[in-house]
């Protein structure tokens, strides 16, 4: 057994780790957020700088290289200042890096994979319409038809978080009407987010500010054959493989997370005082620290162990289901102690607890519903589906 990681990794955890104290400090992640209606561009050149657009994706395509045990280690430390803002990388990472890293052609690689690298070319994910998130298939109205000129896509989406600023939007859509189950004839297009047809407004919600998250209307959006990815109609299996690493990805944000919430609240028990003494002195806050350093300690063992499984191609969908859910309660239970350890301060826009607890509540939603994820462990404990 082996719970430590290697000596390149450790490297590379304190290098973004002293990038991010320097260039993406709390309190400038607070004013970024802040600003609630325009996207933090600033954040993401600093991002292509960096050369974090390239974590990932292989060298033959620009890329740094690196694996998912590496893109955990850089969403980690980037979340533990940046809280939900660490998706101004991910998004791409996800959306783009990872969909054409994993089902695009050879010329898509070639085209889309260096731009990406290179911090030119920003994607976004819209899957969930409407009609639902959870029951993504059998929400899912818009479709793309074949026609002599291409292809014609109309429908609706929401959430789509950053299309608004995105070049690319990757677009779940029906292509075949009469598929035998609801999971096939399904495509996965890649969609010029400039195309004519393509409307996308912005919404308002609670967290994650500044990123925006929009809804996407297509109103007979013309695409060429190149803008599919992969095979057309099998997306469902093609999108399958990837939500593992979705997962846990989506983890390691909420690990960023309880990190920078035990070392806030750790320095305020430090300082502040009540009754003449520190209120580190109390016991009650002590065992609420006591819980949150737990809860981070036992998070991290599932983290780096569905990390390692899905970085050696094993199975690991139980695990980062479970991972996921486990990670994403622990950080709102932790924001939410490190907001009472702090008093009003915790509630204040000034501090970065309630920042923490407003975006790590999404992860509990998105990408995957936590009950939706449970309902998925408890199937594979041999339990029937109860949907
Ligand atoms: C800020 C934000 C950003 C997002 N970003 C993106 C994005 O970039 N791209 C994208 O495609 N989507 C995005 N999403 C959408 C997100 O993935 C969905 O919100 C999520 O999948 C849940 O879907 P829903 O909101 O439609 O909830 P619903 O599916 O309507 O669920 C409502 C409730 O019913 C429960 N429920 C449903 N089915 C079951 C069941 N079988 N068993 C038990 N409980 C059940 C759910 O768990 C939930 O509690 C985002 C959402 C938000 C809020």
């Amino acid at each position: 057994m082996n719970f430590e990681l290697s000596e390149e990794q450790l490297a590379f955890k304190d290098a973004v780790r002293k990038w991010v104290d320097k260039e993406a400090s709390k309190s400038w992640a607070r004013e970024l957020e802040r600003d609630e209606h325009n996207y933090p561009f600033a954040l993401w050149d600093k991002f292509t700088e960096a050369g974090f657009h390239g974590v990932g994706i292989p060298e033959e395509f620009g890329g740094q290289g690196g694996d998912v045990v590496m893109q955990m280690i850089l969403g980690r430390e980037l979340a533990r200042s940046l809280g939900g803002l660490a998706w101004i990388w991910g998004i791409t990472s996800f959306a783009g890096s990872k969909s054409i890293g994993i089902y695009g052609s050879d010329s898509q690689k070639r085209k889309f994979l260096p731009q990406i690298a290179a911090g030119k070319l920003r994607a976004a994910i819209a899957f969930t319409e409407p009609g639902g998130g959870t029951d993504v298939l059998g929400a899912l109205r818009t479709a793309a038809e074949r026609t002599q000129d291409g292809w014609l896509l109309r429908g609706e989406k929401i959430w789509s978080s950053s299309a608004h600023v995105a070049d690319y939007l990757l677009v779940l859509a029906r292509t075949e009407k009469q598929a035998a189950k609801r999971h096939q004839g399904v495509s996965l297009f890649w969609v010029p987010a400039k195309s004519p047809g393509v409307k996308i407004t912005p919404l308002p919600k609670l967290g994650m500010r500044s990123m925006g998250s929009c809804s996407v209307h297509f109103e007979d959006v013309l695409l060429a054959d190149e803008c599919v990815l992969g095979e057309p109609g099998r997306a469902w299996y093609m999108l399958l493989p990837t939500l593992n690493n979705e997962r846990i990805m989506v983890a390691a944000f909420c690990m960023g997370v309880l990190d920078g919430v035990l070392e806030d609240a750790l320095e305020y028990m430090k300082q502040r005082k009540a009754f003449g003494k520190l209120i580190g002195e109390f016991q009650i806050l002590q065992h609420y620290l006591a819980d949150i350093a737990i809860w981070r300690q036992a998070g991290e063992l599932l983290l780096y162990y569905a990390a390692d499984l899905q970085s050696k191609g094993k199975p690991c969908h139980t695990e980062s289901s479970m991972l996921k859910v486990l990670a994403s309660d622990y950080a709102v239970r932790a924001a939410d102690l490190g907001i009472q350890i702090m008093g009003g301060m915790g509630y204040s826009a000034e501090t970065d607890m309630q920042r923490y607890w407003r975006d790590a509540r999404l992860w509990q939603i998105g990408p995957i519903t936590n009950e939706m994820a449970r309902n998925g462990i408890a199937e594979n404990l041999g339990l029937p589906r109860s949907f």
